[in-house]
């Protein structure tokens, strides 16, 4: 099977990778990818963003599958147009994706679906703003309505603060506050089929102990010893089927990764909100534990043909992934400084460097691309030992200006 991949983040890193180890893959491809793509995969420079570019790649290449990885492309629609040209492709429509691209619509597929989430409000002027937040009283969520690369969802007990927010959208989404530990749990869906994957937690904010700004994720692990063992089964019943079964209802069947991002609170299991691809850094820890080859998931997901998928196999192991992120991420980052100590970290047992934002410098050297740089991972028999190796591979690394968090599942692995 002939393989192109959409994007270039550690996200793509993680399923390039899971994808070169699959024996029925044969040439594997990437666009734009970057530093670390480029050891497992041929790089094209094409615009993810353009359909058509990527279509007429596809069809070049001669690929069986397109994967497209980040939201951005499948929202714009990308998905439709390389299968318009007949090439199967992993990844929603623009239509299906919309449960990502607009959180109002999220809503109200989940109204419709019966699907257990935090009560709102869409308010598009003033009056209804300050309606809202009075009505639901701090901390107050307030989330911009469209597509804000997770920065557009402020939390604050700050009146002033959440109506300066919610003023600067055009249309936003005003909720109730979900109190309980986060789970991030994927599922990979042709529409009617629901396949859910393992259950990883993300660390959100810049720094150790939930303190700063929100990200992008700076780390993640997986499994989750303190959930439910039942909590896949339940989602999968209560969220994740129904939300599947109503996009098909309306004439939009959702065919790619459906991202439940969850609450798990004192009166049960909410919807915090949808993502319409795999979520990062979670990936890099779901796919480190998948044991299953997984072309021949995503082209059976692609191809409308899941049910003939048997069961996932999985590692009863653990994975953990450290990020680590420029001088100044999650505000503007500073690139073009060097890395080096990646072959040291890398030929460590059990662990590998993902890459984001790397590039190959004109002399030939890696260096930082970007505000996330790269997702250290690493596998072990329990969460203490990934989560030893992992740390002790990012020592290794250096990056002049960079930060990390050093607490990424340190509660999991050593529960006091
Ligand atoms: P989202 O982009 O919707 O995932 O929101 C980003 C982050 O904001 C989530 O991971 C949560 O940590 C937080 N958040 C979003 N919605 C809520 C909510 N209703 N209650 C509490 N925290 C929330």
């Amino acid at each position: 099977m002939k393989v192109l991949v959409i994007g270039g983040g550690a996200r793509e890193h993680a399923l390039c990778r899971s994808l070169s180890l699959d024996p029925d893959v044969t040439a594997l491809h990437c666009a734009p990818g970057n530093a670390g793509i480029a050891e497992v995969a041929e790089l094209h420079q094409v615009n993810a963003l353009d359909g058509t570019a990527v279509a007429e790649l596809a069809g070049t290449l001669g690929v069986d599958l397109v994967v497209v990885g980040p939201e951005a492309p499948l929202v714009a629609g990308v998905a439709d147009t390389v299968r318009d040209r007949g090439i199967p492709c992993f990844g929603p429509s623009a239509a299906a994706a919309r449960l990502e691209g607009s959180k109002a619509f999220a809503k109200d597929v989940m109204a419709a679906a019966g699907v257990p989430t935090a009560r709102a409000y869409v308010c598009v002027n003033a009056a209804e703003v300050d309606e809202a937040l009075d009505a639901f009283g701090p901390p107050y969520v307030v989330k911009d309505d469209g597509l804000a690369a997770g920065k557009g969802v402020v939390v604050t007990s700050d009146p002033a603060a959440a109506r300066a927010h919610a003023l600067a959208c055009d249309r936003v989404v005003i909720e109730e506050f979900l109190d309980g530990p986060e789970v991030s749990l994927f599922a990979i869906t042709d529409g009617e089929t629901v396949l859910p994957l393992q259950p990883a937690q993300d660390f959100k904010r810049a720094y150790d102990g939930d303190e700063g700004p929100n990200t992008g994720g700076m780390g993640a692990y997986s499994p989750l010893p303190w959930a439910d063992p039942k909590l896949v089964d339940e989602v999968l019943t209560t969220v994740l089927q129904p939300t599947v079964d109503e996009l098909r209802r309306r004439g939009t069947p959702f065919a790619g990764l459906l991202y439940a991002g969850l609450a798990i609170t004192s009166r049960g299991v909410r919807v915090i909100e949808f993502n319409a691809r795999f979520g990062d850094p979670e990936t890099q820890v779901v796919l480190a534990r998948l044991k299953t080859p997984l072309a021949s998931v995503l082209l059976r997901a692609a191809t409308g043909t899941l049910e003939m998928e048997p069961p996932l196999r999985w590692s009863d192991g653990a994975a953990v992934t450290v990020v680590i992120a420029s001088h100044n991420y999650p505000g503007t980052p500073r690139t073009g400084d060097p890395i080096t100590g990646l072959t040291e970290a890398a030929g460590r047992d059990k662990t590998y460097v993902l890459h984001a934002g790397t590039k190959l410098s004109e002399t030939g050297d890696i260096v930082s691309a970007g505000g996330r740089v790269l997702s250290v991972t690493a596998t072990g028999s329990n969460l203490a030992k990934a989560r030893g190796r992992a740390y002790d591979a990012v020592k290794l690394i250096e990056l002049d200006g960079s930060h990390h968090r050093t607490d990424i599942a340190a509660r999991a692995a050593d529960p006091e």
